[in-house]
C-alpha cells in the first residue's frame, strides 16, 4: 500500500457510511454529465454534418425572423455569400432584392412571402408547398419550391420557422416543355381526326386553290413539331408519288427574310428523291430508317451549310410502308446528343404528320371529287339545254327545207305531166330542174343524218341517249332496213339469211336497232365495189340474237379494227363509193352505245384487202319481257 492509498483510506474512515454513499453517487453522476456532455456534442456535430450536407436548403429563424441558421445549400441556392448582412433585417423589414415572384411570374406581396405565412402559424408542406421564383442576388433567375413550419415554445407560442427550399427550375423546366409537347402532340393528333377546320376546303373550290390549306397544314404541324422537339429549326417535305418530286411543305425556326430566301431556293431547284440526295441515305429512308447526317462529313460537306448546322435528324414519314416524305429537324451548330426518347418523339410525330398530309390529301381529293361531280352535274344541265336547243334549231330548218323541196318535186312532177307531148325544150328545162331538187334533197337528207349523229353524238357524252325500249321482233326490223335500203340502192347485190317466217323477239328500242343495222350495212355499201355483194345475216344463239353485214370491201388491220368504234375515227385510204356522202366518223360510235345499252355486244371480223364482217348481238327477249308488251 502507498501513501496515496492510505490517506483515501484514512479520508474514508473519517466519514460516515452516508457521507461515502453520497460521495460515490456524486462521481458517477459527474461522469454521466460528461458522457452525456460529450455525447451530446458529438450529436449537435453529426446534425450540423448532416444540416450541412442536406441537398435541400435549410434555414431557422427565430421568434423575430432572424436567421439563426443557414446551410451551405441556402447559401448556394440563394446567393447568400454575397450579401452576408440581409436576414440581420427583420423579416418583414427585409428590403426585396430577390424579386419574389409566383411560379406564373407574378409579383409575390411581402404578406404572401412562404416565410411570413409560417410566422402568422402556417405549415407549408407536400401540395401546401409553394413555388416561388426569385432572382438571386448574383444574377440567376431560379424556381424554389419552399416548403416550413413554425417552431413552437412550450406554450405554443410561435418561437421561430423552419424553411426548407430545394431548386426546381431545372424540373418545371421540364415539366412545362413536357407539358407543352403534350399539347403540341395532341393538336396533331386532333389536326388527324378532324382535319384543320374542314370549312376551308369546301367543294366549290378549286384544286389550285385547295393546295394552300395543304402548305397551312403543314406549316402548323411544323411549328407544334418544334416545340414539341424543342428543336432549333423543323423542315418538312413531301414526295409526290409517281415521279418522286420532293415538294417541301413548310419550315420554322427561321427568320422572316431567311424563310424567304429558302422558299426562293427550294422553288428554283425543284428536284426529284433520287437525283438529289446521297443514294445510301434515300435507301435507309426508304427502309424507314431514321437517319443522323453529319454535315461535316462526306457527302454532306459539299453542299452549302448557310445556317452553321452540325447534324440533321431526318426522319422518314411513312404510309403504309410507302415513303410519302420526310422531316428534317436541327439543333443549330450546337452539339446535340439524340437520346432515344428524342428519336422516339422525332419518329411519333413524323407518323402523325403522314396521317395528317394524307388525310389532308384524301379530303382535298374527296373535294375536288364533288367539284367535279357538280361540275359534271352543271355540264350535263348545259348540255340537256343544249341539246333540246340545237334539235330544235337544226332539224326545224332541215325539215321546212325538205319539205319544200319535197312539195316543189310534186307540183313539178303535175306539172310536167300536164305539159302538152313535143314540147322537148320545156321537158328538158323541167327534168333538169327535177335532178337540181332531187340532189338539194338528197344534200337536205345528208345533212339531217349528220345533224341526227352530232345531236347523238352529244346525247351519249352525257348519258342522255333515251331509249324506248319495248317488245319487238328483230326479224322485222332486219328485213325493213334491208328493204329500204335495196330500194335506195337498186343495182346493187345485198343478199338476207334469215329464218322463214320465224321472229327473232328482242325487248328494245326498234328504232334505234333499225339505226344499228342500217348504218352497218349503209357501211358495206359505201365502203366495197359497185358490183361486190353484200351479206345480211340474221339467226339464234343460245340466248342471244346475232346480226351480221358481210362485205367485201378493202378490210381493216387489226388496230383499226380496234379503232372504228371510237368517235371522229376514219381508217385511211378507205375510200367510199360515188354516190355516197362523207361521214363524221361517227355511226360506229353511235352503234355501240346503242347496242351496249340494250346489253348487246358489237364487234368486227376483217381481213385487209379480203372484207369486213360487222356484227352485234342482244339478248332474246324472256319470256315475261314479251309478254309485258
Ligand atoms: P363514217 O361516217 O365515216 O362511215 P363510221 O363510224 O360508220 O363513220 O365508220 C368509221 C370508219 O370505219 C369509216 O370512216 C371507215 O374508214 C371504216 N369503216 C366502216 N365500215 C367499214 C367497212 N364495211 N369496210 C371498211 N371500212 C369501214
Amino acid at each position: 500500500m502507498d501513501v496515496c492509498d492510505s490517506e483515501n483510506v484514512l479520508e474514508e474512515a473519517m466519514f460516515t457510511p452516508e457521507r461515502l454513499t453520497y460521495m460515490t453517487e456524486r462521481r458517477r453522476l459527474e461522469q454521466l454529465l460528461r458522457d452525456s456532455e460529450r455525447k451530446l456534442a458529438e450529436r449537435v456535430g453529426q446534425l450540423e454534418a448532416i444540416f450541412e450536407a442536406m441537398v435541400d436548403g435549410v434555414i431557422v429563424f427565430d421568434g423575430q425572423g432572424y436567421l439563426l441558421h443557414m446551410n451551405t445549400a441556402a447559401r448556394d441556392l440563394l446567393g447568400q455569400d454575397t450579401q452576408p448582412n440581409y436576414f440581420l433585417h427583420l423579416a418583414h423589414e427585409r428590403p426585396s432584392p430577390y424579386e419574389v415572384r409566383d411560379e406564373q411570374g407574378q409579383p409575390l406581396f411581402v404578406e404572401q412571402w412562404p416565410l411570413l405565412r409560417v410566422m402568422r402559424g402556417e405549415v407549408l408542406t407536400g401540395a401546401t408547398a409553394v413555388d416561388v421564383i426569385i432572382r438571386t442576388r448574383d444574377g440567376r433567375e431560379i424556381q424554389l419550391n419552399v416548403s416550413g413550419a413554425p417552431v413552437r415554445d412550450q406554450d405554443g407560442r410561435i418561437d421561430g420557422a423552419v424553411m426548407v427550399m430545394r431548386d426546381v427550375t431545372e424540373r418545371r423546366r421540364q415539366e412545362q416543355h413536357a407539358k407543352e409537347a403534350l399539347h403540341a402532340l395532341l393538336a396533331m393528333a386532333q389536326l388527324a381526326v378532324q382535319g384543320p377546320e374542314e370549312a376551308k376546303i369546301s367543294v366549290d373550290e378549286t384544286a389550285s386553290q385547295a393546295e394552300p390549306a395543304a402548305q397551312e397544314i403543314a406549316q402548323s404541324l411544323a411549328e407544334l413539331a418544334l416545340r414539341v422537339l424543342g428543336c432549333q429549326r423543323l423542315s418538312i417535305t413531301t414526295i409526290e408519288p409517281e415521279m418522286e418530286i420532293l415538294r417541301p411543305l413548310a419550315i420554322v425556326g427561321l427568320s422572316p427574310e431567311q424563310e424567304r430566301q429558302w422558299w426562293a431556293e427550294q422553288r428554283q431547284n425543284e428536284s426529284r428523291l433520287a437525283d438529289a440526295l446521297d443514294p445510301l441515305f434515300v435507301q435507309r429512308l426508304r427502309a424507314n430508317e431514321v437517319v443522323l447526317l453529319d454535315l461535316a462529313k462526306p457527302p454532306w460537306n459539299a453542299l452549302p451549310n448557310p445556317y452553321g448546322i452540325r447534324t440533321v435528324l431526318v426522319t422518314p414519314m411513312s404510309i403504309r410502308e410507302h415513303l410519302v416524305g420526310f422531316l428534317s429537324l436541327d439543333y443549330g451548330g450546337a452539339e446535340h446528343i439524340y437520346t432515344s426518347e428524342e428519336l422516339a418523339l422525332a419518329e411519333a410525330v413524323a407518323k402523325l404528320t403522314a396521317l395528317v398530309i394524307e388525310r389532308g390529301r384524301l379530303v382535298q381529293e374527296r373535294a375536288e371529287a364533288q367539284a367535279r361531280e357538280i361540275a359534271l352535274r352543271e355540264t350535263k344541265g348545259q348540255m340537256d339545254e343544249f341539246l333540246g336547243i340545237a334539235s330544235h334549231e337544226l332539224r326545224t330548218p332541215l325539215t321546212t327545207i325538205k319539205g319544200n323541196i319535197q312539195l316543189a318535186k310534186l307540183r313539178l312532177t303535175h306539172y310536167m305531166h300536164s305539159l302538152s307531148l313535143g314540147d322537148d325544150e320545156i321537158q328538158e328545162n323541167l327534168t333538169e330542174i327535177q335532178t337540181m331538187l332531187d340532189r338539194a334533197e338528197r344534200q337536205v337528207n345528208v345533212q339531217n343524218r349528220l345533224v341526227s349523229d352530232l345531236l347523238d353524238i352529244s346525247r351519249i357524252e352525257v348519258d342522255k341517249l333515251e331509249l324506248r325500249k319495248e317488245p319487238c321482233d328483230l326479224a322485222a326490223i332486219v328485213l325493213e332496213t334491208v328493204e329500204d335500203l335495196r330500194s335506195a340502192n337498186l343495182t346493187r347485190p345485198i343478199h338476207l339469211e334469215l329464218a322463214q317466217y320465224e321472229m327473232v323477239p328482242i325487248f328494245a328500242d326498234a328504232e334505234r336497232i333499225g339505226q344499228v343495222v342500217s348504218n352497218y350495212l349503209t357501211n358495206a355499201l359505201k365502203y366495197s365495189p359497185a358490183d361486190s355483194p353484200v351479206e345480211v345475216r340474221l339467226k339464234k344463239e343460245g340466248k342471244l340474237a346475232y346480226v351480221s353485214v358481210r362485205d367485201e370491201g378493202p378490210g381493216l388491220t387489226l388496230s383499226e379494227q380496234e379503232r372504228i368504234w371510237e368517235r371522229f375515227y376514219r381508217a385511211q385510204g378507205v375510200e367510199r363509193q360515188r354516190g355516197f356522202s362523207l361521214g363524221l366518223g361517227l355511226g360506229l360510235h353511235i352503234c355501240r352505245a346503242i347496242i351496249e345499252q340494250h346489253e348487246g355486244n358489237v364487234g368486227v371480223e376483217s381481213t385487209k384487202g379480203v372484207g369486213s364482217t360487222f356484227w352485234f348481238t342482244l339478248p332474246l327477249a324472256e319470256p315475261n319481257e314479251q309478254a309485258a308488251g
